[in-house]
């Protein structure tokens, strides 16, 4: 008979082995546990709630694995109409947000239907319809690995942010045991959530009862393919793959525009939304991704694990959907659930001339035509990292203007940049070029140029744009760069000439305009 599997733990149905789990049913478990494993930091347990939002090796876990199981609600009046509810780790969510319901305490409602443990809703923040567990989150009893204490922690103390806090900042170090809401006894929480008013054909604002609202956001889930079906095609799944990227300002004008979704999350910071930029790259439901991933029926931001699956190709699949809404866009999306268990220091690499994946030999011993290099900034940190094998320049580089050839090339899509330079800032001059190298990118098919802008405009990031074109470049990230003309690169003709043979050595198409590609002035307010 097969052992036990991280697989049997996840939604997902993958990882590898492990030894019998410990299923915490009560506290005195835990203490049993505490005493067994004993405080060093080599022991310290994996702990799990339902494995919903997790990605878990092949190669299993070597060290003990604990599951939450322990179930309970107390409740505790407090003055003024307020309760103050303690739960169990391991209680469900749904079943908490269904007794909140069913007493009429406001505060959980928004919640209806995220899988998984109460115990694990602080550790990302738990949150949907512009609710999150912190906004009602009290305190947390969690056992501290590193101090070998149990302590309380107030809501402050645990960092939260959105989908984040200290507990997912540091994997490994806290098991919380119990967590403590503070609940109302009024109507819901104003709706916020333009669907979710939408739903109840309510004004946002308003403060509809717990009950319609915690039914509304189960119907609108339903319909949204967010609710977890064991028995459905799209049973194995993590919910969201990516989180809702932070956009500068500038970025989300740029997106909202072309009809990306932005929103401001409950931290203050502008959130593009993550599937709507993966279907910009050519997603969509049911697409298949690989043989044995594919986007969930109902939405492109979940993606599915069906037979022959491996947490190997899952990972690598996000990192490859990663890098081409990073190619076209220029905003990097990073993935939600966490990768759990042990990973391998030698990884699997992404051949990206055929597509196909290879096991990364150690970089010293590399095959004459690729180079690896690492994923920059790792696609995940902590547990896991990705990385990719890169092909080298090509001896017979491009010629300028063979863009066509290349993209005709069905294992090499394009990845296309445009650069301009405009010192001191001319905002009218950059928008008219900058629209005649997108139209001039429509007109050869390639995808939506990401900007490289050397304008006098501060970034984040402190280098020159034409700087980071190249790192960009380098890295197979980009192999088509749309510019007026080279002299963008510099006004002495040798040195732009220079810059045009760096990217075509690395493997890179610079395509000019040419006269008959200027574009009237009045387009650009069509
Ligand atoms: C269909 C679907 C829809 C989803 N929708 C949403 C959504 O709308 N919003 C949202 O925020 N999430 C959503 N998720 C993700 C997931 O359900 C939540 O993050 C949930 O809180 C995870 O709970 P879990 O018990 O399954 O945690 P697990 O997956 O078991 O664990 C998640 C992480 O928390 C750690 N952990 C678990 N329990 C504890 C504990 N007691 N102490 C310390 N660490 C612990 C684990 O080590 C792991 O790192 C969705 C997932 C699915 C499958």
């Amino acid at each position: 008979m097969p052992g036990p599997t991280l697989a049997s733990l996840t939604t997902l149905r993958l990882g590898g082995p492990i030894t019998e789990p410990l299923r915490l049913s009560d506290l005195d478990d835990w203490q049993e546990l505490v005493r067994t494993v004993g405080h060093r930091e080599e022991h310290r347990p994996l702990t799990l709630g339902h494995g919903s939002n997790v990605i878990a090796s092949d190669t299993g876990h070597s060290g003990t694995v604990a599951v939450m199981n322990t179930r309970g609600i107390t409740a505790k009046k407090q003055e003024g109409g307020a309760v103050l509810v303690t739960v169990q780790a391991g209680h469900p969510l749904t079943d908490l947000v269904a007794w909140a319901a069913s007493e009429k305490l406001a505060g959980t409602e928004c919640l209806a239907g995220i899988p998984g443990t109460v115990g694990a809703a602080p550790v990302q923040n738990a949150g949907a319809y512009g609710r999150q567990i912190g906004d009602v989150l009290e305190h947390v009893t969690a056992w501290d690995w590193d101090a070998g204490l149990l302590r309380t922690l107030p809501a402050r103390a645990c960092l939260l942010r959105h989908r984040g806090s200290r507990f997912k900042s540091d994997p490994g170090r806290w098991t919380i045991l119990t967590v403590a809401i503070r609940l109302t006894r009024t109507p819901a929480a104003p709706v916020s959530y333009q669907p979710l008013a939408d739903e109840l054909a309510v004004e946002p604002g308003s403060r509809p009862p717990v009950t319609e609202v915690t039914t509304a956001v189960l119907a609108n889930r339903h319909r949204r393919g967010l609710l977890l079906d064991p028995h459905g095609p799209d049973a194995r799944q993590v919910g969201s793959v990516f989180l809702n990227p932070p956009v500068t300002a500038a970025q989300a004008d740029r997106w909202s525009a072309a009809g990306c979704p932005v929103h401001t999350d409950s931290d203050g910071q502008l959130r593009a939304g993550a599937g709507w930029l993966l279907e910009l790259t050519g997603c969509h439901p049911g697409q298949r991704i690989t043989e044995s991933i594919r986007c969930s029926e109902a939405r492109t931001l979940t993606l599915t694990a069906h037979d022959g699956a491996t947490a190997t190709g899952f990972t690598r699949a996000l990192a490859d959907l990663s890098g081409r809404v990073e190619a076209v866009t220029g905003i990097a999306l990073r993935p939600e659930p966490l990768a759990i268990g042990t990973w391998p220091q030698a990884h699997a690499f992404i051949d990206t001339g055929t597509s196909r994946t290879r096991r990364a030999p150690p970089p010293d011993r590399c095959p004459r035509d690729w180079v690896a290099t690492a994923i920059d900034p790792p696609l995940f940190t902590g547990a896991c990292w990705s990385g990719r094998v890169l092909p080298r320049a090509r001896r017979t580089p491009h010629r300028t203007g063979q863009v066509n050839d290349m993209l005709d090339h069905p294992t090499r899509p394009a990845r296309a940049a445009l650069y301009l330079r405009c010192y001191p800032t001319d905002a009218a001059g950059l928008d008219y070029q900058r629209a005649v190298l997108e139209r001039l990118a429509r007109q050869r098919g390639l995808p939506l140029p990401t900007a490289f802008l050397d304008d006098g405009v501060r970034s984040g990031d402190q280098r020159p744009a034409l700087e980071r074109l190249l790192e960009r470049a380098g890295q197979g990230w980009v192999n088509v760069v749309l510019v007026p003309g080279p002299f963008v690169f510099s006004l002495d003709d040798r040195s732009a000439r220079a810059t045009v043979r760096r990217l075509e050595a690395l493997d890179c198409t610079v395509l000019e305009l040419t006269g008959r590609d200027a574009l009237p002035l009045h387009a650009l307010t069509a």
